[in-house]
């Protein structure tokens, strides 16, 4: 009887832990029940349940079914059942986080509305800085951001702005064009700015004048290459309106397998390409990045087809960049993905610490990488290729070289773009908006 008071009262402590609270009803009472009838410690219990949140948003059995599939074999009366027990779940989830993730063809994924709720900002947040991401650590292009609007309603599971804002409104600025006046740049000096790192840059259309302000702004400015990055099709505004010629658009790639399991309410793939086409039909620079590569069971073929439809589709001349990154996460990025659970299998790899981060081991992203790059043989040295966030051992396997600094990066960025966007400006070879 002691020993049941002891394992309820320690029970009743674990229960605050906030990844089981995050759990539905049924897996709570599993780990309740498998915790006390086999009286859990505190790190047991914690263990069970971190494996538990995994699986449900895996989407595999989960950790009740998990328990008896593991302890049916074994004599519960050994000392060591319960460290048994638990370390062969254990291997059973490093081997899914090991192997290629598995997506089924047709995702199972329930899209919530896309109605989200809008507000404004009119406050005094700075709208101006540097890439949220950048690390000294990592070979990095300098970028500097403009923020329109805090949130994002497309709803991709690996993005860790879904995780920033509590209240699931997208906050869009009230007064960018002020604001973006306000910024004092330094014009003996060249920027690459882009927007889009804390909503997408497009899905929200030209909403309080969003789009207007940015496009007045790189016309003010033209010691700028100013960069629209998004997952959209929502290209309409700028068929409509002269657009500057330091301007150029961006889409995030990935196949279409990836898009249905983790890019929730984004473009499809058709959608994004056939939008930059649009664009490009109009005189307009585009760019494209593979980011995230992925590691899962069918990318060979799967980014090997993609890349070959997108050389048949554009010229090389019509191409600004195109970068390569991976799922690079910080930790508290990931304890929130868990909290939140979405059905994702996004966290389904092997945590490996990069420059700080969780990311791929570095023989995995030497391989995507590298597979990538070989892809776009024909377009080598007629496309400014870079790789983003990524560390100079990377850069030298796959390339073959890297920049000495940050410096010679961003500087051989925005001379390769600007040569570009003279070739393409839509102004001087005369295209009708
Ligand atoms: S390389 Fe990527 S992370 Fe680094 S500054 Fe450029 S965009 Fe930001």
């Amino acid at each position: 009887m002691k020993a049941k008071i002891n394992i309820n009262t320690r029970f009743d402590s674990f229960q605050k832990y906030s990844l089981y609270q995050s759990l539905d009803r049924e897996s709570r009472n599993e780990i309740k029940d498998i915790g006390i009838e086999y009286k859990l410690t505190f790190q047991e219990l914690k263990q069970l349940t971190d494996m538990a949140v995994d699986f449900k948003m895996w989407e595999e059995p989960g950790i009740g079914i998990q328990w008896k599939l593991y302890s049916k074999s074994l004599n519960q009366s050994n000392k060591i059942f319960n460290k048994t027990v638990l370390k062969s779940i254990k291997n059973h989830w490093q081997t899914l986080k090991e192997d290629e993730t598995k997506y089924e063809t047709k995702s199972k994924r329930n899209y919530k509305s896309t109605v989200r709720k809008i507000k404004e900002i009119n406050g005094e947040n700075e709208v101006f800085g540097m890439c949220p991401v950048a690390s000294e650590k990592t070979v990095c292009c300098n970028l500097r951001t403009i923020d329109v609007a805090q949130g994002c309603g497309l709803g991709c599971s690996y993005c860790s702005i879904q995780t920033f804002y509590e209240d699931g409104a997208i906050a869009v600025e009230k007064n960018l064009e002020d604001k973006l006046a306000s910024i004092k740049l330094d014009p003996n000096k060249n920027y690459h700015i882009g927007s889009g790192q804390s909503s997408d840059s497009l899905a929200l259309g030209n909403k309080n004048g969003i789009l207007d302000a940015q496009l007045d702004f790189a016309s003010n400015n033209p010691n700028i290459i100013l960069e629209f990055k998004t997952k959209s099709k929502n290209i309409n505004h700028f068929l409509n309106v002269k657009m500057p010629n330091n301007v150029f658009i961006s889409w995030s790639l990935n196949p279409q397998l990836f898009i249905d399991n983790e890019e929730a309410r984004t473009a499809s793939l058709k959608q994004r390409l056939k939008s930059a086409r649009t664009l490009s039909d109009k005189g307009i620079l585009v760019g494209f990045h593979f980011h995230p590569l992925v590691h899962y069971q069918g990318w060979e073929k799967d980014y090997k087809k993609l890349i070959g439809n997108l050389m048949d589709m554009f010229s090389p001349n019509e191409i600004g960049l195109i970068s390569f990154g991976t799922l690079t996460f910080i930790k508290p990025a990931i304890k929130s993905l868990r909290q939140i659970g979405t059905k994702s299998k996004i966290l389904q790899i092997p945590f490996e610490e990069a420059a700080g981060k969780i990311s791929y081991p570095m023989e995995t992203k030497k391989k995507i990488f590298s597979e990538v790059w070989d892809s776009f043989t024909p377009w080598h040295d007629k496309v400014f290729f870079y790789f983003c966030m990524e560390d100079k051992e990377l850069w030298n396997h796959v390339f073959g070289k890297c920049y000495k600094s940050n410096d010679d990066f961003e500087t051989d960025l925005f001379d390769s773009v600007k040569r570009k966007l003279e070739l393409n400006d839509p102004i001087k070879i005369n295209k009708t908006f």
